[in-house]
């Protein structure tokens, strides 16, 4: 549908609207184990991927070969990077951004979903919607990104089916509408019904590759599996059929709905639906607001931001790359573009792709890709890269930390250049840097456990500073604001030890816990308290 719908608009798009409206770019968001992994690699898999499945998440002997990685991931086993893998399949481009998690799960997994138009929620069947979910859905809902449900292992023992979409409606807010349907559960799941074109497509048999469900009857079922009570099937089906709301497009675009598949990524059954999906109800590049207005995809004048920074991919050279999801406009290899902040330009001479762990460049890039760019430190999180007017892109928000820690320096001649090193490593998105309006020795906050080993590493071999942290009487850190200056300013200077400076100098609540925090709330009238801060 989505392919006949693409060639017949074709005809009267330019060139560039056409390539805007053939990319996807979305995230896969999920708990550590639901199997985001497994479905990356079959995603890819079905793609026809310039990477084969088995190199997403390289385990052992092949994460030693990689001696360009940084100490601290091949020390871990695990990828510090966000990556960024671009695919095809039925005519569109799939830019599928990785969400960092696990024990590496940090700023960068919430910032990366600033970058996507969708998000697919892959949820372990037998388990339902976990903590690590629920987290990031609260961050797409503050896009309203459009989310596809992928319930994974229904291989399975699951919990009952409805009561995981009621689940889903009930604590995501989200309606539900079963694209398929599961036939038999755990051992005697067979395949899934197409509730659409009520076609039954098995496990067996080819039934993972994409196209038209293989047409059987329902009473077909019980000669293949004698577990299987047909009738009982068939009036499940009914059920189905007649207690879900139709898909609604609209709906789903606004983050209101959200169509559910049902399948098993390590059987690789259902990922060719799902990812027929992706093109078919997923939107396109969508606008984005900056600071005028909103920038369409398709304008010709390219403009980007950046969304992540990542250090060190090479120890010995102190480039960076910065990652740069463009939202107009086709970028080409060696042009130059303007860096709003600084109001100089840049050659773009090298801008790279990402295909999982390799690099190509780029030659040209289009609206709703992700390109890396080389620099020596020029570019920081938030960024805006154009070779329009001069706008900046809203949108790369600040999310409080989870973790808050003192620096302890061993030697204190150096503290001026710790001061200067957090500086840099909080304008690369590193960690968050909240200095306290008392004089008391920085304090720095993090998402997740594993960007102070990354802090802590890059200090000691890129500014010769051995640190350690120490817990602090604070673990929260809230933004604050009033409509009323004066409020502000009273409430700051009778909460003095408590009140730090961001990296852009806005003041930060530092509270011990929650009911601490709670019950300065309660009492701060006109105090807004919010744990996630919109860049400028
Ligand atoms: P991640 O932590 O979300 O990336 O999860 P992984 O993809 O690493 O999967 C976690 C575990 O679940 C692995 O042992 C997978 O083999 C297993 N797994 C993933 N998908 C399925 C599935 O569809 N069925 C079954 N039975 N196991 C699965």
């Amino acid at each position: 549908m989505s392919d006949i719908a693409l060639s017949a608009d074709s005809a009267a798009r330019s060139p560039l609207a056409t390539e805007v409206a053939r990319r996807r770019t979305f995230a896969i968001i999920s708990h550590p184990d639901a199997g985001k992994t497994t479905l990356t690699e079959k995603l890819l898999l079905f793609g026809g991927a310039i990477n084969l499945a088995g190199q997403v998440k390289a385990k052992g002997e092949r994460r030693n070969t990689r001696s360009d990685w940084m100490k601290i991931e091949r020390d871990r086993g695990i990828s510090v990077v966000t990556s960024v893998m671009t695919f095809e399949f039925q005519g569109h481009v799939f830019n599928l951004l990785d969400t960092p998690g696990h024990e590496d799960f940090s700023e960068d997994t919430y910032r990366t979903l600033t970058a996507v138009d969708s998000a697919v929620m892959v949820i372990d069947a037998a388990k339902g919607i976990e903590a690590r979910t629920l987290k990031l859905i609260e961050v797409c809902r503050l896009r309203d990104i459009p989310i596809i449900t992928f319930v994974n292992k229904m291989d399975r023992e699951s919990r009952d089916v409805f009561d995981l979409l009621d689940e889903i409606e009930k604590t995501l807010a989200l309606d539900t509408t079963p694209i398929n349907w599961p036939v038999g559960r755990g051992r005697d799941f067979m395949g899934t019904y197409d509730i659409e074109t009520g076609g039954i497509r098995l496990l067996e048999g080819g039934g993972a590759k994409t196209g038209a469900a293989e047409k059987i009857e329902i009473s077909d079922l019980a000669g293949r599996n004698p577990n299987l009570d047909a009738s009982e099937v068939a009036d499940e089906l009914e059920l189905v059929k007649e207690a879900s709301k139709p898909f609604d497009l609209q709906s789903f675009r606004e983050g209101h709905m959200t169509p559910v598949y049902f399948g098993s990524a390590l059987r690789n059954f259902g990922v060719g639906d799902l990812l027929e999906g992706l093109g078919r109800f997923a939107p396109s590049p969508r606008a984005q607001e900056s600071n005028l207005r909103k920038v369409e995809a398709d304008e010709p004048r390219m403009s980007a931001f950046v969304f992540k920074i990542q250090a060190n991919m090479d120890p010995n050279h102190r480039d960076r790359i910065a990652f740069a999801r463009l939202c107009s406009g086709k970028l080409t290899r060696g042009m130059k573009a303007k860096l709003v902040r600084t109001g100089k330009n840049m050659s773009l001479s090298s801008p790279q792709f990402f295909f999982a762990q390799d690099r190509a460049i780029a030659d040209e890039a289009y609206a709703g890709d992700v390109v890396g760019i080389p620099n020596h430190g020029t570019l920081r999180i938030g960024d805006t890269l154009t070779d329009g007017e001069d706008i900046t892109f809203i949108g790369v928000p600040s999310f409080a930390p989870e973790i808050v820690r003192r620096v302890r320096l061993g030697d204190a001649m150096k503290a001026k250049k710790l001061k200067e090193a957090l500086q840099q490593m909080s304008e690369e998105g590193v960690v968050q840097v909240f200095r306290p309006r008392d004089g008391a020795p920085a304090l720095v906050g993090v998402v997740g456990p594993l960007q102070l080993d990354v802090l802590k590493a890059r200090l000691d071999a890129e500014y010769q500073l051995p640190v350690s942290f120490e817990v602090s009487e604070f673990s929260l850190a809230r933004w604050i604001s009033s409509d009323d200056k004066k409020k502000l300013e009273t409430f700051m200077s009778n909460n003095n030890s408590g009140v730090a400076d961001d990296v852009d100098g806005d003041p930060v609540f530092l509270a011990k816990n929650d009911f601490y925090l709670n019950y300065t709330k309660e009492r701060a009238e006109g105090i807004v308290f919010s744990d996630i801060k919109d860049v400028k």
